[in-house]
Formats: structure tokens, C-alpha cells, sequence
């Protein structure tokens, strides 16, 4: 399937492709290994081409975003990983909806909301992830998720056609969309805002910084979550509970502050992530019966790892 890839990259001339290339740095927790392609198109039309032939020949992919919710494993990623960030983009504001690019960064678009004095997607502030990201694993935080201000998206779909979809017409769960197709790329979002003063949007963006600043998490390296809250328990809360805070495999460490999170110390290898996360979930099931569901994206295989 690759070689076929390759024959298509040199019969249209693609130059926004680049091979082996390490994710390690594409990732917020900093480890994994390489994927066979990444694909970083600068055209809407090249995007599209991509993706559509990807489709048709059964092409292992993965969009990547801000990388702030993956673990790739040591061993790479076997297929082609596109990643939107040479794209042009654009922010706009029209009668109370703000339509916003997938590869902006979500610290981008609360500048804009600030200067602009817009509000509705405050608690969005502090989320590490792009606008895309954000709308893929339906984002929230203090008591908000994206689904509450959404309005629709454009994507780019299997044949390389690129078609709105109404939030109504999305499926939203916790951290989870699905949409009335399979495959897709989100290329645009557009949320539903109203006017403030620059200055309250400004103080509540402040306050739930502040608040995220006080768990100590802020510029460690992590993926955020590690496991989904179920509807009656805090996944943090069970592995606390289990007295893992603080436990640590090579230099992946489960956090100190918050045990759904885990940190890289700095040289952790993603078998070391990985065993942590395998060693959460044991505990958590031995001690309390309950299954904890990921919420951090594994890509590549994990089988070397072992248990
Ligand atoms: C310190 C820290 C704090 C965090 N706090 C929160 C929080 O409060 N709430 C929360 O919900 N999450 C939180 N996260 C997790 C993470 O930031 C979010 O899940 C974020 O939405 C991921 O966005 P991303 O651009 O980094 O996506 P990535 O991590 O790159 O990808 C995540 C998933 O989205 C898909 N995806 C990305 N872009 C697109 C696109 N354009 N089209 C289709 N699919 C796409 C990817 O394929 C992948 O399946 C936190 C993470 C960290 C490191």
C-alpha cells in the first residue's frame, strides 16, 4: 500500500510529504517513534487529494492536531499521518458565530475572543489542543464540552469532497463525536459566541486559568487525562485510591497532584507510559471491579510491550 503511496507522491509532484519522520515532538508527553509518512499539505486541494486516494486504497492514516491526547508507540506509526498546520487559515466573525480554522491552536482563537470581546467558549482556555482536536474528542472542562456551542463544521470527507455537517446532525458523547460518515478530516468549526466586555472575557479566561494552574500540571509533560470518568466515579479517584500517586515506571510518573495524569520525567519511553497505564487500569479493576476506559489515543502497535 505504501509503495503504491510513493508512486503517487512522484506522479503529482507532492512536496508536502516527508518520510520516517519522528512524532516524539509532535506529542505534548514527548515519546513514540516514527511515522512511515507525514503529510503537512498547503492547499485545501492537495489536503483533499491526499486523503482521497489514502480512502481508496485502504492506507492506514491518522490526523494529527496538537498531539496533546496520543501516545505513539516506540515503534511508530505504520501509514500516514496528516497533519493540517501548513494550511492557510482564518478566524471570522459573522453575526454571532466565529468560524475558525481545525489547525488553529485553542490559545489562539481565546486571544481573539478576548480582543474581540466574545464569549461562550471560555472554558475551552487551557485545553492544549487545536480547534480540530478540540471538536474531534468533543473537549470540555468545568462543566462545559464543545457540543454546548457548536454550531456546525466543515470536513473533508473519503472522496476528497468538502461538505458542512450542523451540529444537529453530529453525534456528541463524552470525548467522542461521530458523525453521519466515516472518515473524515475536520477542516473548520464554527461556534456560537455572543458580545461581552473584553474585560469579562478576559477575567473568566483568567479564572479558569488560574484554577488549572493551581493543580501544578501546567507545562509538565502529559497527555492530559489518561482514562475517560465514568457516570458514578473519577477515574483519578479510583487510582488514587489504589495509592499509585507518584508511582512510577522508568520516567513515566503518575502524577503527584492528580493521578489521571501522567508525566514524563523528562526520558520516558512510550513502553513506559504504556506499562503505566496497563498497571492503573489493573489496579483500578482488582481493587474496584471497574473496567477504566481510555481516554488518550493510542496509535501504532503496543504488543512489544508486554504487561
Ligand atoms: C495539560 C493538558 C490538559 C488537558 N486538559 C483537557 C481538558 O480540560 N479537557 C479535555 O477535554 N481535554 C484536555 N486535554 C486533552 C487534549 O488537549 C484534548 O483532547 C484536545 O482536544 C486534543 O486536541 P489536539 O489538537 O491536541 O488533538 P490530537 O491529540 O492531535 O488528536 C486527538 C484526536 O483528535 C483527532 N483529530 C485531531 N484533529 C483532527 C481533525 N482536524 N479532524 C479529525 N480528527 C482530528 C486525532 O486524530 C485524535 O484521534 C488536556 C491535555 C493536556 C496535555
Amino acid at each position: 500500500m505504501i509503495e503504491k503511496f510513493e508512486i503517487f507522491i512522484e506522479k503529482h509532484h507532492l512536496s508536502c510529504l516527508k518520510k520516517e519522520v519522528s512524532l516524539k515532538f509532535f506529542t505534548t508527553i514527548t515519546c513514540g517513534g516514527e511515522a512511515d509518512y507525514l503529510a503537512q499539505p498547503d492547499s485545501y486541494d492537495e489536503l483533499s487529494k491526499i486523503f482521497k486516494f489514502i480512502c481508496e486504497n485502504n492506507i492506514p492514516y491518522k490526523i494529527l492536531g496538537n498531539g496533546s491526547n496520543i501516545l505513539v508507540s516506540d515503534n511508530g506509526f505504520h501509514g500516514i499521518v496528516i497533519s493540517l498546520k501548513n494550511l492557510p487559515y482564518s478566524i471570522e466573525l459573522h453575526d454571532k458565530k466565529l468560524t475558525v480554522s481545525a489547525h488553529i491552536e485553542g490559545a489562539h482563537l481565546q486571544k481573539k475572543c478576548i480582543l474581540e470581546g466574545l464569549s461562550g467558549l471560555e472554558f475551552l482556555n487551557g485545553i492544549p489542543g487545536t480547534v480540530g482536536g478540540i471538536i474531534a474528542m468533543n473537549a470540555g472542562a468545568f462543566g462545559h464540552e464543545v457540543d454546548s456551542v457548536l454550531d456546525s463544521i466543515k470536513a473533508v470527507t473519503h472522496e476528497g469532497k468538502l461538505v458542512s455537517v450542523q451540529a444537529e446532525n453530529i453525534h456528541f458523547s463524552y470525548r467522542k463525536i461521530k458523525l453521519p460518515f466515516e472518515n473524515y478530516i475536520i477542516t473548520e468549526g464554527t461556534f456560537n459566541v455572543h458580545k461581552k466586555s473584553m474585560h469579562d472575557v478576559k477575567a473568566l479566561c483568567d479564572n479558569y486559568i488560574s484554577q488549572r494552574k493551581s493543580t501544578n500540571l501546567w507545562h509538565t509533560l502529559t497527555f492530559g487525562s489518561t482514562f475517560k470518568n465514568g457516570t458514578d466515579y473519577y477515574a483519578g479517584e479510583l487510582i488514587e485510591k489504589c495509592g499509585l500517586k507518584g508511582y512510577s515506571i522508568g520516567d513515566a510518573k503518575i502524577s503527584e497532584t492528580h493521578a489521571n495524569f501522567i508525566i514524563n520525567n523528562g526520558n520516558a519511553s512510550s513502553k513506559d507510559v504504556y506499562l503505566l497505564i496497563e498497571k492503573m487500569k489493573d489496579e483500578v479493576k482488582k481493587k474496584f471491579g471497574i473496567n477504566l476506559e481510555l481516554e488518550v489515543k493510542l496509535w501504532g502497535d503496543f504488543s512489544y510491550a508486554g504487561k
